[in-house]
């Protein structure tokens, strides 16, 4: 019989995934149909990209899971709708894309790069970094991103410490875990870079109190999300120079408002959500495994836990 995969996405990536998300049902042996397009009791799996046409799953009674293009599902774990099992995204490729982001963004502040970049005005003024080996940094969360960045950047010698919500542990990182290291790993945090999922018990992880244990003048990467960031607190912490800049690629609000004290503040990077993408040649692969997993009866990979939301 074959299946039908209804692809809820927004309609600008389609063209992405049409032939290389066909393909790779192809080789996985799958007998597939995918479309844009499907009454909903037809539907075996839905691909999904939080977009406007779907919110209700009621109707997909047949669905047999939804297998989410994102990492991060906060959009979509919360809905009451979806009784079906909810797999998130876990792409060679958005790790990779991640991990250059980070080490490059990590690498400007390590070596002050801006300094030489904007210019020193004719002043010979000879400050050489320190090694990596002498650089703290840290990094919240250690799941598939946050850790291949942590690994990565210790494999560069930086001093790296990692935190996760269960303990770790991962050759080169010192893993601490739960709520009372934090205050430990913020203080070794000379760069800290922030992988945490949106959910309840991470939201505002970074807020008066937390950025007040960072060394002075730190610098901070965050391609999480917007909402672990108190936005006034870190406003406040930048303005007293008790964090020295922030590169940030997720917000509260997307785009980010024109207005936002974020686009003018001298010491704050915008990027557009830029930091890492699904890419759809690696993420076919995956998805048509999880499909060929599930049709044969084996667990599903990926799963989102609900109750924790990510
Ligand atoms: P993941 O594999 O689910 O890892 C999440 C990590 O966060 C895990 O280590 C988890 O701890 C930790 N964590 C969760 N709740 C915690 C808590 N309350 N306290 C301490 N640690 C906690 O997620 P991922 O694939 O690495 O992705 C991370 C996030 O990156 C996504 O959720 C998404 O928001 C963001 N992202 C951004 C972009 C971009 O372009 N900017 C692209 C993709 C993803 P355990 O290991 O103990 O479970």
């Amino acid at each position: 019989m074959t299946l039908t995969l209804l692809f809820s996405a927004p309609e600008r990536i389609w063209p992405t995934y049409e032939d290389v998300l066909t393909k790779a049902l192809e080789n996985a042996g799958l007998d597939a149909r995918l479309t844009r397009d499907a009454s909903p009791e037809e539907v075996d799996y839905i691909v999904y990209a939080p977009n406007d046409a779907l919110r209700d799953f009621t109707p997909y009674a047949n669905a047999k899971a939804v297998l989410s293009l994102w990492a991060g599902v906060e959009k979509i774990a919360p809905n009451p709708t979806l009784t079906q099992p909810l797999c998130r995204m876990v792409d060679p490729g958005l790790a990779l894309g991640m991990r250059d982001y980070v080490v490059g963004h990590v690498m400007r502040y390590h070596l002050s790069m801006d300094r030489h970049i904007h210019g020193l005005n004719g002043q010979w003024d000879h400050i050489t970094p320190p090694l990596a080996k002498d650089r703290r940094v840290t990094v919240l969360g250690l799941g598939e991103l946050g850790q291949t960045c942590a690994v990565a950047l210790a494999q560069l010698g930086f001093d790296v410490t990692g935190w996760s919500r269960r303990p770790k542990g991962i050759d080169g990182l010192t893993c601490l875990n739960g709520p009372d290291d934090l205050a430990q790993a913020l203080s070794a945090a000379e760069i800290l870079v922030t992988l945490l999922p949106d959910t309840a018990a991470t939201q505002n992880t970074l807020n008066a109190d937390t950025l007040a244990l960072m060394p002075k003048g730190a610098r901070i990467v965050n391609p999480g999300r917007g909402t672990l960031i108190d936005d006034d607190a870190l406003l406040a912490a930048l303005n007293s120079d008790q964090i020295g800049h922030a590169t940030l690629d997720v917000f509260r609000t997307e785009p980010l408002p024109a207005d936002h004290p974020y686009w003018a503040h001298p010491n704050v990077t915008v990027t557009p959500h830029i930091a890492a993408e699904t890419r759809a040649n690696t993420a076919s692969g995956v998805i048509a495994e999880n499909i060929r997993r599930s049709e044969a009866g084996e667990p599903l990979l990926h799963l989102v836990d609900r109750s924790a939301g990510y």
